[in-house]
């Protein structure tokens, strides 16, 4: 299902009849983006994937968090964040209540030399038995090419913004289904544990769960600040920090996370067999699960 967005400038008043007016339901085949438009030549613009539970996006802020964050990295013009809320809500309420679904949003800078952004979102109903929350994944770990302090020295390569262009993160993936494995774990060419190409990473150490921290050129995930909150309220420590590749193997658990998909256990990195932490990988999925905002 497919909604083309007339793009509002942060800040602009809303129209008398209202935001939804700026929201138009296409037919899934109608062509809506003009073959200059520099999301389709150069992937320049933005993206956000929520996940929607009973027609309810999740996690909204965090993705706008993250949005605005992208856009300001690209030096896109800010989006307008109150426009964005209701077409999310208008995508929301157009999936049924009783499967799981996702939205992708997406805002290209736009037509080349038009100087106006484009935008539309897709919602759709997951044709996924999500099967990987229960029997996992097997990871190679893959060279991502830069060291970990890529933020600091070479800031436009946009470390931290997701990007419309992910061939990379998709060659990735099939580099890593070659190898046998079902996703991949990117390391920095210094060693650290950075994320996967679509999910960030989160191991159990004890009582204390662990992420990467996010200024090694790698994105805020929203899963990841969900489970943190959870984690927070069964009395488990959380830590951001520079992790050693080395950790993946003796962590006491160690998951891959997204909005759609959620919690992965992983059972193999790099054809070792590791510790699995059935327990907290569905009561993590369960939390995840019950959340409708
Ligand atoms: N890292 C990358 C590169 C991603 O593409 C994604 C999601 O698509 C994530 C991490 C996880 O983010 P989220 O939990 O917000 O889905």
């Amino acid at each position: 299902i497919v909604f083309l967005v007339d793009v509002a400038p942060a800040g602009a008043t809303e129209p008398a009849a209202g935001w939804e007016s700026t929201v138009r339901r296409v037919r899934a085949d109608e062509p809506i983006v003009l073959g200059t438009d520099l999301s389709a030549t150069r992937g320049d613009g933005v993206f956000e994937t929520l996940g929607v539970l009973e027609g309810c996006p999740q996690a909204v802020d965090a993705h706008f968090w993250r949005l605005a964050n992208s856009a300001e990295l690209l030096e896109l013009p800010a989006p307008n964040l109150e426009q964005w809320r209701v077409a999310m809500r208008v995508a929301g309420d157009a999936l049924p209540t009783d499967r799981q679904g996702g939205i992708k949003l997406v805002l290209s800078r736009g037509v080349e030399g038009a100087g106006r952004s484009t935008g539309w979102l897709i919602a759709t109903v997951a044709d996924d038995d999500f099967a990987n929350r229960t029997e996992g994944w097997k990871v190679v770990t893959l060279d991502r090419g830069y060291r970990h302090d890529l933020s600091e020295h070479a800031p436009w390569l946009l470390p931290g913004a997701k990007t419309l262009s992910y061939a990379v993160n998709m060659a990735t993936l099939r580099e890593a289904a070659r190898r046998g494995a079902d996703n991949a774990i990117y390391l920095s060419s210094d060693g650290f544990v950075m994320e996967a190409p679509q999910s960030s990473v989160l191991l159990r150490r004890g009582d204390t769960l662990i992420t990467p921290k996010t200024d090694i050129g790698i994105l805020p995930g929203t899963t990841q600040l969900s489970v943190f909150a959870i984690a927070a309220q069964w009395g488990l420590a959380t830590e951001d920090r520079l992790v050693e590749a080395s950790e993946l193997l003796d962590s006491d658990g160690l998951w891959l996370l997204s909005s759609v998909k959620l919690a992965t256990p992983i059972t193999q990195v790099d054809g070792k067999s590791i510790t699995v932490d059935r327990e907290l990988s569905d009561k993590l999925n369960a939390a995840l699960l019950a959340r409708r905002e």
